[in-house]
């Protein structure tokens, strides 16, 4: 990568990678108190070493992965769209009604419900195309580094 240069500048800031959801999260989201980035979204104290610097456009623009499901949804993993990498390990769920209301909060559009529905009536397995938006609870555990 010696010489490369990126054709935007990417503008990088410091964020947030909370150690209780595992969620990514731009200065917007996450504020300085007592010496401790406190999270947005659960609320815990985390020091200032979980504070990385990332571009901007990391926790801003949303991705797009695959969500494998298999057991009638109750355990799920993130896959990256080459489906090949393995984006975050097993994760259970209460059901296929919790797997589903992970996925709206992640950010899958209606129309991404709507399918990751039939393919779970049809055979209670599979895997679904999502968006993900940024600035969420981790609920998969994805690795962002491999987005
Ligand atoms: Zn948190």
């Amino acid at each position: 990568m010696v010489g490369y240069q990126p054709k935007r500048a990417n503008k990088v800031v410091a964020c947030l990678v909370c150690w209780t959801c595992h969620g990514r999260m731009g200065p917007n989201h996450f504020t300085l108190k007592d010496g401790c980035a406190v999270c947005g979204f659960c609320g815990t104290k985390n020091p200032l070493g979980n504070l990385r610097k990332m571009s901007i456009q990391e926790v801003t623009a949303p991705s797009e992965i695959l969500v494998c499901f298999t057991r009638a949804g109750t355990a799920a993993h993130a896959l990256h769209v080459d489906c090949k990498t393995v984006l975050g390990p097993w994760i259970e769920f209460q059901s296929a009604e919790t797997l589903e209301k992970a996925l709206r909060y992640l950010g899958a559009t209606e129309e991404q419900i709507e399918e990751h529905r039939n393919q779970m009536k049809r055979c209670g397995q599979g895997s679904s195309n999502i968006r993900l938006l940024p600035n969420r609870k981790n609920l998969l555990r994805i690795n962002y580094g491999k987005l």
